[in-house]
């Protein structure tokens, strides 16, 4: 019966995530709780269009993801239940947190540039990637991935979308080639001299830094990193996170589940898995490829106005001609 059901401890994951450390942190969880955990991977969008589809029927009962564009469109589906929770509002910083999804770890956007054809100096903020300067010298993802219209958002929150739309504007005008791939690609095409300069998730970078193969190691000793707008409004910065969802048939063993996402060992797991941050600032982590990138200034705008200013930053990429 469905209450017989409702009893059962499991839990229904519906995760974006599959990384090597993932194992131990669910395994963790159910030695700690009794709680077995029914994992469902899928790609971001696939898993988000399937909650959809199954409506109130879903199984799900948790949903995580990368990238607060797609948190974000969650929302807006509906699909995520409030939650109160006094453990997670103590432990996840407000700035990272909204009514109904949890950001558990963070990722930057840096430049890369490479080092014989581009001046450090010249790259130091995402606005002077639409310096004249840097013409034919620029090299993107598209204009519609999350990761870009993040990003977008946070300078609409910070500058308004007239300064918003001139930033998209100059980095169409400085294109050295039509916008392709992933961050990897850009950082190789940066490193092989294709491109002068492109934006990366920290994540890729340190994998890079990390990798053992000789072809990778050669690529970054040609390549500089910058950490954006360190005099100005810092390093923008995006997540990976979840939520409870509305229909959830285990949400005692959800929320317990989020909780503890939350708690120091669980924040180690899950952002060292993808070589990215603690959401929770008190937890530290020894992370060798994270260590050598340094510290930075973060921009700590609220992961819900990168949320809020998703539409109009498409819309802006879309008049700029950012493919
Ligand atoms: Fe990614």
């Amino acid at each position: 019966t469905l209450a017989a059901h409702a009893e059962e401890k499991l839990l229904n994951l519906y995760s974006a995530r599959h990384y090597q450390t993932d194992e131990a942190l669910y395994a963790n969880f159910t030695k700690q709780t009794g709680i077995r955990i029914n994992r469902i991977e899928g790609k971001e969008d696939e898993l988000l269009e399937r909650i959809r589809n199954e409506g109130s029927n879903s199984p799900a009962d948790i949903f995580l993801t990368v990238d607060a564009a797609r948190l974000a469109k969650a929302h807006e589906m509906g699909v995520f239940a409030n939650l109160t929770s006094k453990s997670l509002e103590s432990r996840i910083p407000a700035h990272l947190r909204t009514e109904d999804w949890f950001s558990f770890s963070t990722r930057a956007r840096v430049i890369v540039y490479n080092k014989a054809s581009v001046k450090a100096a010249d790259v130091q903020n995402y606005e002077d990637l639409a310096n004249p300067k840097l013409k034919g010298k620029f090299c993107s993802r598209s204009g519609s991935h999350p990761y870009n219209l993040s990003l977008m958002a946070s300078v609409i929150a910070h500058q308004g979308e007239a300064r918003a739309e001139e930033l998209a504007r100059g980095m169409v005008a400085n294109f050295a080639r039509s916008p392709k791939g992933g961050d990897t690609d850009q950082i190789k095409a940066v490193a092989a001299g294709e491109c002068g300069v492109a934006l990366s998730n920290t994540y890729y970078v340190a994998r890079m830094l990390r990798s053992t193969k000789p072809e990778d190691q050669k690529a970054m000793e040609k390549v500089g990193v910058i950490w954006p707008n360190q005099n100005t409004t810092g390093t923008h910065i995006n997540v990976s996170g979840g939520g409870m969802l509305k229909t959830a048939p285990h949400k005692e063993a959800a929320v317990k589940f989020l909780e503890y996402l939350a708690s120091d060992a669980a924040q180690r797991y899950f952002a060292d898995g993808n070589n990215e941050w603690p959401a929770v600032s008190s937890v530290k982590i020894s992370n060798p490829a994270l260590e050598a990138l340094g510290k930075f200034k973060a921009d700590n705008l609220p992961v819900s106005n990168l949320a809020m200013y998703q539409v109009k930053a498409q819309m802006i990429f879309d008049r700029a001609g950012f493919k």
